[in-house]
């Protein structure tokens, strides 16, 4: 198990870590705002003797902090995010969010303190560690923008990460799980904008038009087609159209219809090949009918695929830390995207899925619904995962 001094200060610091959540949790920030969140971040630390830097000094958004132990050994990297959501909390809990509209419904409260809390335990007892442990508190991840920053700014300067970790709560698993997954575990995230053009008119003359909206149908049939018929069923691919705007009335035919949809792949070549594609399947579809298309791809984060070693490093290091009864393998991934994939692009590293659901049913829900609750034992099991890892790897 995990070193017993170490224990022992995670749990004496859980009370303090659980009114810091708590607090964040009231005064919930967006994206690139979150202003509040690291200065209130930084003074914790400060309090207990953790002297992080701002990541992005001008505009004070971000922290990082590099512990060195002084003796020789590798570097790991542990990352949490900071940023909340565009929902309006229901009401329930006490510490409910008091900015209208803005809620941590993905509980990056918690991955907050979970690295917090790591940074803490670890620096107190940094006698018993080899190596140098690199903390990050990260801005934006919901808008896929964070992670990019930050390593503008430099966060990987001066450091070579062995492994890296981004800690993320996961309601599949209840608290005192911690999960871990080898190979495809998170999408690359990319968005698709088409804009479909033909002729406008009125709606009881067909003959003197081209409608857009009809070839639009075709051509969000097509691409599901291109989904399904085309690549190696074994790479998974998901292209959803999530928004279909035109027109404004029902007896007007619209001169272009707007489609918007999200894609989602772990093969980078796959991913490398669908603009293409795209453009070649949808031109096709609109020409057939007299009309044409436009087609944009806008890259936003890559997959995470996690290496056998670095698997097979955590796993050990989290066995040694808390115990195999703590640990759960997920048989499948998720579509879903995190943009520390760009962290996992330069050094391997994994998503560290810290359990967050009760008895609760509300806690077992999917995350960014307005009516999702945490288990705020997470927090200690995630301190816990993360130090074990510290520990066990540098
Ligand atoms: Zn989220
Ligand atoms: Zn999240």
């Amino acid at each position: 198990m995990l070193d017993s001094r170490i224990e022992k200060d995670i749990r004496d610091l859980i009370p303090e870590l659980i009114a810091l959540r708590r607090d964040l949790h009231m005064h919930p920030e967006l994206g690139n705002c979150e202003l509040r969140t690291t200065e209130r971040v930084r003074a914790f630390l400060d309090g207990h003797g953790v002297k992080a830097e701002y990541i992005d000094k001008e505009n004070r958004l971000g922290l990082q902090y590099l512990l060195d132990s002084g003796k020789p050994g590798d570097t790991v990297l542990l990352r949490g995010d900071m940023d909340a959501l565009p929902i309006q909390e229901p009401e329930g809990l006490s510490f409910r969010s008091q900015v209208p509209g803005v809620m941590h419904a993905c509980g990056h409260d918690l991955n907050t303190c979970f690295v917090t809390g790591c940074a803490i335990a670890l620096t107190k007892n940094r006698d018993l560690l080899k190596g140098k442990v690199k903390f990050i508190w990260q801005c934006a991840e919901e808008i896929l923008q964070g992670a990019k920053n930050a390593i503008e700014k430099g966060v990987l300067d001066g450091i070579e990460p062995r492994f890296c970790f981004g800690f993320h709560g996961y309601s599949d698993n209840p608290a005192g799980k911690i999960g871990i997954r080898q190979g495809n575990c998170l999408a690359a995230s990319d968005t698709l904008h088409i804009t479909v053009k033909g002729r406008g008119g009125h709606a009881a003359a067909p003959h003197q038009t081209t409608d857009p909206v009809v070839i639009s149908a075709h051509v969000i049939l097509a691409i599901q087609t291109l989904a399904a018929r085309y690549h190696r069923p074994w790479d998974p691919l998901v292209i959803t159209i999530g928004m279909v705007h035109g027109g404004t009335a029902c007896n007007i035919t619209p001169e272009s219809v707007e489609l918007t949809g999200t894609m989602r792949t772990f093969d980078e070549e796959l991913r490398a090949q669908l603009p293409a594609l795209l453009k070649q399947t949808c031109r096709a579809q609109a020409r057939a009918f007299g009309g044409d298309c436009e087609v944009r791809v806008e890259q936003l984060c890559p997959s995470i695929v996690v290496s056998q070693e670095c698997f097979e490093a955590a796993g050990k290091a989290l066995k040694e830390g808390i115990g195999e009864e703590h640990i759960a393998y997920p048989d499948y991934p998720t579509m879903g995207s995190e943009d520390f994939a760009f962290f996992t692009q330069r050094y391997p590293g994994m998503q560290i899925q810290v359990g967050t659901a009760s008895d609760d049913p509300r806690s077992q829900g999917p995350f960014h619904d307005p009516a999702i609750t945490f288990n705020e034992d997470s927090i200690y099991w995630g301190v816990m995962a993360g130090c074990s890892l510290a520990a066990g790897i540098c």
